[in-house]
């Protein structure tokens, strides 16, 4: 347990503007209105700077920027030429990648470890992967000359907001789309530097359009009659809200909504690997994961020992300060977010499972919710069904495989799952049965940029990333 005590050699490299206007058409634009929000650090609940919220009239202006870069500049602009610009980003963001840790860290809460060695190299990653595809477009299997969408209107979350940035915006500019991209409210300072970087790697003006807001800076965004194409990641709700204004359009959409993913141990598995699984599933990002593994499936001859060794390790998690390197889990990202994980876990007990934390104090100010596990959980308790987006775990237990997929299945959500044991042969027999965008094999949450990534069922559909990434922007 740490005290919150920021290490300043880290919160002193970052530059925070104390307000920020909006990035339209290449420059720093004051809103037409004068609504900002405070953007605070969760871990103190110090305010870091006050964030324009864009009016209607504001995104107009930025879609009409978008237009006129994609019409002028971008859309006829050759692929090798895009790729250069690409490129150049990604090394900007490689160079700048300790600032951006620091500054996503203070911003959403999330360990310093995991923004420097997981968030920034992916975000870097991303952008080389969708640079190379920028000149091989014919060759990407969707017909012989590809052409862009136009103008996407991207509206992203806050859990990872660089990286859903990066998944979002480099593969509709490798394809020749200019973009118009909403951060979530708690979290814009990423997307705002991104921002300069554009400026520094001479983008052409209005290829990338940055506007702040809350929801309905987002419905304005999603609803312009000049947006062709709606990248939404978020909560299923927003989603179908989206899908439904989408209808009365010929808008293409891609939606990555929410996600209760089941992580199976079978009791062939080795067990020590899999309670890292399991650690890292549920309490990678303080489990504000889309495709965290929140329910723990583990077959019932193992499940004494596994929750053993679980609690032993989830006793060696530190909780705290996320600029500290050693931290393991950092703060809630809101205190709107907090109140939504304590009112999941008092469902939880309410309806009979089994609360356990390890004895973990936190810090006194700040949003902060330790560790939990959920044990005699039944299928029916809301902890089993809902998307807590929090550090808490749900156990089930099952007996056969086949008892083991209809569980992991009995969700509407079909985001991801995982699979532990020796057997290669039955991670094929459960991969082909779990109805899951993602399914991984004695490993969790590993993500590469050339790999698709997306939901079944109410989870959305469209893939973001690797070749199948492309399609959601091309027109063929
Ligand atoms: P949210 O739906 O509340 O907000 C997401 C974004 O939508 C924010 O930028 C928000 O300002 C904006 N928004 C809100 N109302 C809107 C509206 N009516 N029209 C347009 N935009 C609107 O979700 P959140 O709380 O920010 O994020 C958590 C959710 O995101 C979780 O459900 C999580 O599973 C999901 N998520 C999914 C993926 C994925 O790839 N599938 C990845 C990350 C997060």
């Amino acid at each position: 347990i740490f005290e919150y005590a920021p290490a300043p050699e880290s919160a002193a490299i970052v530059d925070i503007r104390p307000s920020y206007d909006l990035f339209i058409g290449g420059a720093w634009v004051e809103s037409a209105g004068e609504r900002r929000h405070k953007s605070v650090n969760p871990a103190t609940e110090d305010v870091l700077a006050e964030i324009t919220e864009a009016t209607a009239a504001d995104v107009d202006h930025a879609v009409a920027a978008a237009r006129k870069a994609f019409d002028t500049v971008w859309g006829p602009m050759p692929g090798r030429d895009r790729a250069k610009y690409l490129f150049r980003i990604a090394r900007l963001l490689q160079e700048r990648s300790r600032e951006l840790a620091v500054l996503e860290s203070i911003d959403n809460g999330k360990p310093i470890r995991e923004s420097r060695d997981v968030d920034l190299p992916l975000v870097a990653a991303h952008f080389f992967y969708y640079a190379g595809w920028a000149d091989k477009l014919p060759y990407a299997g969707f017909g012989p000359d590809p052409r862009p969408v136009g103008v996407a209107g991207q509206v992203i979350p806050w859990n990872f907001p660089l990286l859903m940035l990066a998944w979002k915006i480099a593969p509709a500019l490798a394809c020749g789309n200019t973009v118009v991209l909403k951060p979530a409210e708690t979290t814009s300072l990423t997307a705002l530097a991104f921002a300069e970087i554009c400026r520094q790697a001479d983008l052409p003006a209005g290829v990338v359009n940055i506007v702040t807001g809350a929801g309905e800076t987002g419905r304005a965004l999603v609803e312009h009659p000049g947006i062709d194409k709606i990248a939404f990641t978020g909560s299923t709700e927003v989603g179908r809200q989206i899908a439904r204004s989408a209808a009365g359009t010929a808008k293409r959409l891609t939606l990555e909504l929410g996600g209760k993913a089941a992580n199976v141990i079978f009791d062939d598995a080795a067990l020590d690997q899999a309670v890292e699984g399991v650690v890292n599933g549920i309490f990678f990002n303080q489990g504000h994961v889309c495709c965290a593994g929140s329910r723990l499936l583990v077959q019932e001859s193992v499940a004494a020992e596994l929750i053993d060794r679980l609690k032993r390790r989830m006793a060696t998690l530190r909780v705290g300060d996320p600029l500290d390197k050693n931290t393991d889990v950092g703060a809630i990202n809101s205190a709107e977010q907090l109140d939504k994980i304590r009112t999941l876990s008092a469902a939880g007990e309410d309806e009979g499972a089994v609360r356990w934390s390890p004895p973990c104090e936190l810090p006194s100010r700040g949003y902060w919710f330790a560790p939990t596990v959920f044990t005699e959980v039944a299928q029916s308790h809301r902890i089993a069904r809902e998307e807590i987006f929090g550090p808490v775990l749900s156990v089930l237990t099952f007996r056969t495989p086949a008892e083991a997929v209809e569980k992991a299945n009995n969700t509407p959500y079909g985001l991801s799952a995982g699979i532990w044991t020796e057997k290669g042969s039955r991670i094929l027999w459960m991969a082909e049965r779990l109805r899951a965008g993602v399914v991984w094999a004695n490993t969790f949450n590993k993500f590469d940029p050339a790999a698709p990534f997306g939901g079944y069922k109410e989870s959305g559909f469209g893939r973001e990333g690797g070749r199948h990434g492309l399609e959601a922007y091309l027109d063929v």
